[in-house]
């Protein structure tokens, strides 16, 4: 089949089917080609909802187990059906990935169902299970996302040694979990899997877990997730893996050069996620990619082929759903002429661990490390009067901005809800709210954002509750 299109778009995680249905909204004719029978992407199918429905029902079971007693409260006999939290989970997934095909087909973009590829830099090859189609385009966009890196000192099995896609469908609670990675893939599932019965153990590479959080805020939910019973080597290295029988030995050397070995069931390596550009012909059209091989781009989009554009995982940046969304509807605007200004600068990031971490700007790091002269405002929600009401009073908020009441650079959240708290922050950044704009903000009572209202007001040197 050969057919025309105003463009095309390969790719259909949240950064390429949002711009795939903006692109129809605005009267462009789209096509969008995706290998998987589902649309959605990494995010929907394997990523960020499967893990937040599995994060769930853990985090219930948790609490039904051992949680409630503090409120004097008791369930007899907890008990656990793997496969119906699994199945569950699936619905969740089946829903999400169904809605999206009936908003793409609400819109009018016709899905290709096969493996896309550049043949020149106007027309991409599909090819399906019907055969090949030719899809001919003024522009073609590239959202590919990205896969998982491999050690090679642990190469995947799909069994023994697994990505974070295996380790979202494990039928049973293996005994013994090594996670190789603390970043929040690795973080998550290993309290996913802890909390469901399984002895944790997580390595970092780095001498922090959550490596691009606030230092201070990593080392608060390193300690709060040790007490839950997750072990940590830090600054450790795996060097070898051995499977023997049923089980896997792992030979770790520390900074230090002290060697050690850890017996596990499985071992999850979560070390982080590449640019996926397999067989997609970009070398042969020749789009450039940077040293980790991204493709590059400019400030709108572009490739080094002007007429082909990548957002997402493919490129720079941090490898967010929310950031691909964003960029997605950017490119579609900016190809129907909007001249909507979008910065993708503030974006907020979130680790799903009970308690949850979520930060947006700067780090106390950062502000160190780039001169800045700034003043720093915590509060705690142990003093948070609705926190403590919930039974949900670990963490704290710490907000960064310029001395002297100014403009906020940082906030970072540890503690219930903070993924939902974190937009507030998010929102005051975006339109240059200052710490004292913050302070002042009236918030209900008692609700947890009081806490970033107190963090403000510390910043300004006037904390009340601390
Ligand atoms: C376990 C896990 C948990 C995560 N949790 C979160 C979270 O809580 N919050 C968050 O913001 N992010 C999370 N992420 C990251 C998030 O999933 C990604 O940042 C996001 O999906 C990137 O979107 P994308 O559109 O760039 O690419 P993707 O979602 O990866 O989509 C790319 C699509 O392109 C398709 N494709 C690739 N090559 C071709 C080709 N040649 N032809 C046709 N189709 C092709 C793929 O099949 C895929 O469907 C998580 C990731 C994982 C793995």
């Amino acid at each position: 089949m050969n057919a025309k299109f105003d463009l095309v778009v390969i790719g259909a995680g949240p950064g390429g089917y949002v711009a795939a249905i903006r692109a129809a909204q605005l009267g462009q004719r789209v096509a969008l080609v995706e290998r998987e029978e589902k649309l959605g992407g990494t995010c929907l199918r394997v990523g960020c909802i499967p893990s937040k429905a599995l994060i769930e029902s853990s985090r219930i079971f948790e609490m039904i187990s051992s949680g409630l007693a503090d409120h004097g409260l008791s369930v007899a006999g907890a008990g656990l059906d793997m496969r119906a939290l699994m199945q569950r989970k699936e619905r969740v997934v089946e829903q999400l990935t169904s809605g999206v095909a009936k908003l793409i087909s609400k819109n009018g973009v016709t899905v290709f169902n096969g493996q896309g590829r550049l043949k020149d830099p106007k027309t991409v090859l599909v090819a399906g299970e019907d055969g090949e189609s030719e899809l001919v385009a003024e522009n073609i966009l590239l959202a590919t996302g990205s896969a998982t890196v491999e050690l090679n000192q642990l190469p995947f099995d799909g069994e023994r040694i697994v990505t974070s896609t295996e380790a979202l469908a494990f039928e049973e609670v293996p005994k013994r979990l090594l996670v190789v990675g603390a970043g929040a893939i690795g973080l998550e599932l290993a309290q996913v899997w802890q909390r469901l019965g399984a002895r944790v153990t997580v390595v970092e590479m780095l001498p922090q877990i959550a490596p691009f959080a606030d230092k201070l805020m990593a080392r608060l939910l390193l300690r709060i997730l040790k007490d839950k019973g997750i072990e940590f080597h830090l600054g450790a290295r795996v060097e070898a893996a051995m499977i023997e029988g049923g089980s896997v030995r792992v030979s770790l050397a520390d900074d230090g050069g002290k060697t050690s070995e850890i017996d596990c069931d499985r071992v999850l390596v979560a070390v982080g996620r590449r640019a996926y550009t397999e067989d997609l012909g970009l070398s042969k059209v020749g789009v450039a990619l940077d040293e980790r091989g991204r493709v590059i781009i400019d400030d709108e989009f572009k490739t080094s082929l002007g007429s082909l554009r990548a957002i997402g995982d493919l490129v720079a940046g941090p490898m967010l759903a929310h950031r691909a969304m964003e960029e997605g509807l950017a490119v579609a605007e900016s190809l129907a002429g909007l001249t909507v200004k979008r910065e993708i600068d503030i974006v907020p990031a979130v680790v799903y661990t009970h308690p949850e971490l979520a930060m947006v700007g700067k780090t106390e790091e950062h502000c160190k490390s780039e001169g800045l002269d700034y003043t720093s405002g915590r509060f705690y929600f142990k003093a948070n009067g609705r926190a403590l009401t919930t039974g949900d009073a670990e963490g704290a908020v710490k907000l960064l901005a310029e001395k002297n009441g100014g403009k906020i650079l940082g906030v970072h959240i540890l503690g219930p809800s903070a993924s939902e708290l974190i937009a507030e922050a998010t929102l005051a950044m975006k339109l240059g709210a200052t710490a004292d704009d913050l302070a002042r903000t009236v918030h209900a009572h008692p609700t947890l954002s009081e806490a970033i209202k107190e963090a403000a007001q510390a910043a300004c040197g006037r904390a009340i509750h601390a």
